[in-house]
């Protein structure tokens, strides 16, 4: 047998056994049968058992083929699985954030939350699903709770948990409210009496996150350390410091930016009246805006063909919908439901919150910020890089390239507007206080995962600099402390891609083509910046 096919056909051995133990990573990937109706085992011994299997993985790989026989495909998944094992182990081993954060039901509320959002089968078979995984939820968490047996947790995380676990009542409530005569009788009583059974279980896994609390502890920081492995880990090519100075300098240069163009669209008015200016060319209603949204990611999609900016499939469809009623308490303005990577065809729904106060309309939809949203989220951004990146081997979706993922959305933002899509000062406007705020991030995200910035500080600095309110501020830092590495991403993203294409440019000479360019980080979306370099160059060295 020859190397390729080895590859393959031991990755689909171990892909099977991998779905076995994590069912819920199935559903993600959009294999539903029979995983859909099962839960993983919920202590560290799952999650030991797949370290093994993924060491296993590589031993085999390494004993049975020669890596110079396999084609440049597999060669950089094999490349993946790897990095992702030595991610895995750091995870596991030094961030131990599985015995440091007993939050359950971010995982499992968001299983059911895409089960129910995700139109992939008829809503009775969905339904019938989430039944299964809610009787199998009480013992989930009795295996959860022995991770934490010698363990002190971290306070803020515990008290995330605490709401987390009291939200999720919520939730049940809203699917059967919104289920009720849509599904036959039978999967409606077995919805009905899951929910049900859950209750005891969930009040007694509340009562043990409040005890918990006695025994955690304040700091949560993973420090300078483990913060410039993890940096080490995803080869940024940058230290934290040099990260952090990064930081500073685009915060210097985007304010004054933004300082010199507020003059421009009205002279002798503040900060704040300018967004008050912009705010106000906002649709008149909820259902225009939702039809000027549609219209001008279209407008963005037939933008990017007709410049030859990248490649669009013309049957990966983007979808633009009102967030339904039971969703808007948990997406307060918009989100993207990015289709499944086994998904076929590619359809993705962007969802918009009609606001509480229509008087708040302009806030998020205003023509400026539709605009820059539907490049960022829908094309080039996110939908065309995910539906894309979708189309190759699931293995990619180990390789976590935050920084390729936020990066491309965001560098889209200027090229659109370099490329003649945005044209108007008040959309630069937008986009420029959007950076500001990413490079917030970047300072924030060095500052706190090292412990050198308190989370007080931090809500202060996102206030001040990027104009969040306390509430929004207070919302993020809480996340940033959970995902040390990931705010940085965005605008740090940006700088290496830019850097990149510099890099190609001058490598390529005048036989450099920006659809190229583009296509090649569209198709990999999944990989980190340093992967992509090489895909680079095994592309230039063929012609
Ligand atoms: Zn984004």
């Amino acid at each position: 047998m020859d190397a390729d096919k080895k590859f393959e056909e031991l990755t689909q051995q171990m892909l099977k056994k991998f779905l076995e133990k994590n069912p819920d990573f199935a559903t993600h990937l959009g294999l539903h049968d029979p995983y859909d109706y099962l839960l993983p085992d919920g202590s560290t011994e799952r999650l030991r058992e797949n370290l093994r299997m993924a060491e296993e993985w590589i031993k085999q790989l390494r004993e049975t083929i020669t890596r110079e026989e396999l084609n440049v495909e597999h060669k950089t998944d094999w490349e993946v699985i790897e990095k992702a094992y030595e991610m895995w182990k750091f995870d596991f081993f030094e961030l131990k954030r599985h015995e440091l954060n007993p939050d359950a039901f971010g995982m499992l509320g968001g299983l059911i939350f895409i089960m129910f959002t995700r139109n992939y089968a008829p809503l009775e078979k969905r339904i019938d699903a989430i039944a299964a995984r809610i009787e199998k939820i009480p013992k989930f968490l009795e295996e959860f709770r022995s991770r934490f047996e010698n363990s002190k947790p971290v306070k803020l995380w515990t008290e995330i948990a605490i709401e987390t676990a009291q939200n999720m009542s919520g939730l049940f409530q809203f699917i059967l409210a919104s289920t009720e005569g849509k599904v036959p009788d039978q999967i409606y009583q077995r919805l009905t009496k899951a929910v049900q059974n859950l209750q005891p279980a969930l009040k007694k896994h509340i009562e043990w996150l409040q005890g918990l609390l006695q025994k955690s502890k304040e700091e949560w920081a993973i420090g300078r350390e483990k913060f410039e492995k993890l940096l080490k880990l995803r080869e940024l090519g940058l230290t934290s410091d040099e990260i952090y100075q990064l930081g500073l300098k685009y915060l210097k240069e985007l304010k004054a930016e933004r300082e010199k163009l507020a003059q421009q669209i009205a002279p002798g008015k503040s900060i704040e009246e300018v967004f008050k200016q912009i705010e106000s060319h906002a649709p008149k209603t909820f259902e225009e805006a939702l039809t000027f949204t549609r219209k001008t990611m279209e407008e963005a999609r037939r933008f990017v063909q007709e410049k030859n900016i990248a490649t669009v499939y013309p049957e990966d469809v983007l979808l633009v919908e009102e967030t339904p009623a039971f969703l808007a308490p948990v997406i307060p303005f918009a989100a993207l439901m990015m289709p499944a990577k086994f998904d076929k065809p590619q359809i993705g729904i962007y969802i918009v919150t009609r606001p509480k106060d229509p008087a708040n309309l302009g806030k998020h939809l205003n023509y400026h910020s539709i605009r820059n949203t539907a490049v960022h989220e829908a094309f080039p951004g996110h939908f065309l890089q995910g539906a894309i990146s979708n189309r190759g081997s699931f293995i990619r979706l180990l390789a976590e390239g935050t920084e390729t993922v936020e990066g491309w959305a965001h560098y889209c933002e200027e090229l659109m507007r370099e490329k003649g899509f945005i044209t108007d000062l008040e959309t630069r406007f937008i986009q420029i206080n959007d950076m500001i705020w990413r490079a917030v991030r970047i300072i924030v995200d060095v500052k706190l995962s090292k412990g050198e910035m308190s989370f007080d500080e931090a809500v202060e600095m996102l206030v001040r600099e990027a104009g969040l309110s306390k509430e929004a501020a207070v919302a993020e830092v809480r996340r940033y402390t959970q995902t040390p590495g990931y705010p940085l991403s965005y605008l740090l993203g940006k700088h290496l891609i830019l850097n990149l294409k510099e890099e190609i440019k001058q490598k390529m000479g005048d036989k450099f083509e920006e659809k190229f360019f583009h296509d090649t980080i569209i198709a990999n979306g999944y990989l980190p910046i340093s992967m992509l370099r090489k895909i680079f160059q095994q592309k230039m060295s063929k012609t």
